[in-house]
């Protein structure tokens, strides 16, 4: 089928969804210019001149054994501070706003969907904007967090000493329980679940796919995914460029 024609099997699609749930990665703000993992100009092909691959340098491991290359690496890499949303964000915000569309389900931990003006944001992995005292609990935003690490290169709580550490799903480290509950609520109340710029490799948030029963599985992915064969429309394009053309 030509792209163009699957985009109006899109827009049909769209018009006569009555509940419509988005599940996104990486590949929805790499049109804003945040890196995705995987594409080749992604963080995984950054050369370290270190021993330690990016995969393991944002693991448990890594946090607790070497956290001064850990902090180097998240900042260096995972905070993109005057990104802007982009057409997909915005395209996503306004389906919600017109009732369309209930929940945006992302591992993304940048904030672009709620600048956007999305409402229930589900972050399955976090974000970079809570940033929790591993010792009293207190919560520092973002800017606080930038402002401890200008300081020191592990950034400590003021209130008592305890390290800050951002409220992200490191690998090895388990979901949030809360937030993947009504993720799969979501899901298995929706009638169509559109999938985009995800490479659907990263458990167990891929396995949230499973709890689908609706009518309408979209994939709208840069490259082809395991995951293709269970869509029932697959569009291989830029994100923001498919939205744009509804
Ligand atoms: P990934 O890097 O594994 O895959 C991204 C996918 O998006 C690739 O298949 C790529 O082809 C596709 N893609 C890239 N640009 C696209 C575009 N404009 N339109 C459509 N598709 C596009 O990312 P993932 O699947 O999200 O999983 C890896 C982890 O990456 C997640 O846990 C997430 O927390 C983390 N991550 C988040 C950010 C962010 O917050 N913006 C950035 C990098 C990584």
């Amino acid at each position: 089928m030509e792209n163009l024609e699957k985009i109006n099997q899109l827009r049909k699609i769209i018009n006569e969804s009555k509940k419509i749930v988005f599940f996104g990665g990486a590949g929805v703000s790499t049109e804003s210019g945040i890196p995705d993992f995987r594409s080749a100009n992604g963080i995984y092909s950054k050369k370290l001149n270190r021993h330690f691959s990016p995969e393991e340098l944002i693991s448990h491991t890594m946090y607790l054994r070497y956290p001064k290359d850990f902090y180097d690496f998240y900042k260096k890499n995972l905070i993109y501070k005057d990104a802007k949303p982009n057409f997909a964000h915005f395209y996503l915000a306004k389906l919600e706003k017109e009732g369309k569309l209930s929940a945006v389900i992302t591992q993304n931990i940048d904030c672009l969907h709620e600048m956007a003006g999305s409402k229930n944001v589900l972050k399955v992995h976090g974000t970079i904007d809570r940033n929790i005292c591993t010792k009293c609990g207190k919560v520092y935003n973002l800017d606080e967090f930038l402002n401890f690490c200008k300081k020191e290169e592990v950034p400590h709580c003021p209130d008592c000493g305890g390290v800050i550490k951002p409220d992200v799903t490191l690998y090895e480290e388990g979901l949030n329980m809360e937030i993947f509950s009504e993720a799969i609520r979501q899901i298995s109340s929706a009638d169509t679940l559109i999938i985009g710029g995800t490479s659907l490799i990263v458990y167990p948030a891929v396995s949230l796919i499973q709890y689908f029963k609706g009518k309408n599985l979209i994939l709208i992915n840069k490259s082809s995914t395991d995951k293709d064969y269970l869509a029932n429309l697959v569009i291989h394009d830029k994100i923001g460029e498919v939205f744009k053309k509804l």
